[in-house]
């Protein structure tokens, strides 16, 4: 079975203007969709259009063009419905230290207009681990409850989508661990994930498709295995049983990229070469080969390839 399309987005076109006139074309020609269940990574360099998609989605941001459609709702004829069916995590914290995250959450359900029957806020504190601080002020709170605070607040409407604008901008490794379980949780539980980050690492990790935007365009947009698959460099080091005496080149496509004593890393064009070949190589030059480690590069490869950053 098709699965549902969360949201569609087509031609969208995003130019700011200062007094009247052009200033930056934030988002040019975009077109995209994600699918229901999916956790679906929005990557790019500063100044990409990020930002801009999100607060399109969130309703702070006009358009200049195109069509924008969440959860079956067209953004223009059904804004609220579009902001029911989404929770957004910002980037930035934004709580009010006076109250506990229980106050927090019964206001925040009240803005959305969830009657008091409708709301499960002890749910989502058991959900983000708070339960045991629901009547602690949120001043008091560690950075980690607060960003978990954030998340518990994006769902007090209990929204189908979730879009966290990069949630771990500057929180250290330990708390990001934590707070990508809880993301994978929400997921787990059937909510769709949408999510900016620039942290690489992260998006090849939880991230199902993910689309890289540069300067407004999409410059790609598939699994992250099939971006993975596109880098075509592989890296081999070797753990030999003497220096040994090789060259740039003396195999097609084989590079050194350093040889130190007796360690050499090689970088290879992996569609042109394979292992064995190397292997059978280094072995004709009368060395033994100790240990071998290979390293299949990362998205930041197809990262870099795609952006020129
Ligand atoms: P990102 O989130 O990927 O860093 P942004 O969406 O913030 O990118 O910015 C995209 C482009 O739009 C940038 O060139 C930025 O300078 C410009 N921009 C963003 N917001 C505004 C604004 N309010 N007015 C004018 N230009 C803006």
């Amino acid at each position: 079975m098709e699965k549902k399309s969360i949201l569609s987005v087509k031609n969208l076109q995003k130019i700011y203007k200062k007094n009247g006139k052009l200033q930056t074309k934030a988002i040019e020609n975009l077109n995209l969709e994600v699918k229901e269940g999916e956790i679906f990574g929005l990557l790019g360099p500063n100044g990409a259009g990020k930002s801009t998609f999100i607060n399109i989605l969130a309703g702070l941001v006009l358009k200049t063009s195109g069509e924008v459609n969440v959860w079956g709702f067209d953004i223009d004829k059904n804004p609220r419905q579009v902001r029911a069916s989404i929770g957004i995590v910002p980037q930035e914290l934004n709580l009010d230290p006076f109250f506990n995250p229980r106050k927090l959450l019964e206001l925040q359900a009240g803005l959305y207009g969830v009657k008091k029957k409708d709301r499960i806020t002890d749910t989502i504190l058991k959900m983000v681990s708070l339960d045991n601080q629901a009547d602690s002020y949120s001043r008091g709170l560690s950075g980690g409850m607060k960003r978990r605070l954030m998340i518990a607040k994006a769902l007090v409407h209990q929204p189908p989508i979730v879009i966290l604008d990069e949630p771990t901008a500057g929180v250290d490794v330990e708390l990001r661990k934590n707070l990508w379980q809880n993301v994978k949780l929400l997921n787990k539980n059937g909510v769709s994930i949408i999510l900016t980050t620039h942290y690489l690492h992260e998006a090849q990790e939880m991230c199902d498709r993910i689309g890289i935007i540069n300067k407004g365009k999409l410059v790609a947009l598939d699994t992250t295995k099939n971006l993975l698959n596109r880098i075509e460099k592989k890296k081999i080091t070797l753990k030999l049983s003497e220096k040994i005496d090789l060259k740039d080149n003396e195999l097609e496509t084989l590079k050194i990229l350093s040889l130190n004593h007796k360690e050499l890393t090689l970088i290879y064009d992996k569609n042109r070469l394979n292992i064995d070949q190397i292997l059978n190589y280094v072995n004709k030059k009368n060395v033994r080969i100790i240990d071998m480690s290979t390293d299949d590069g990362d998205l930041e490869d197809v990262f870099v390839a795609l952006t020129n950053n």
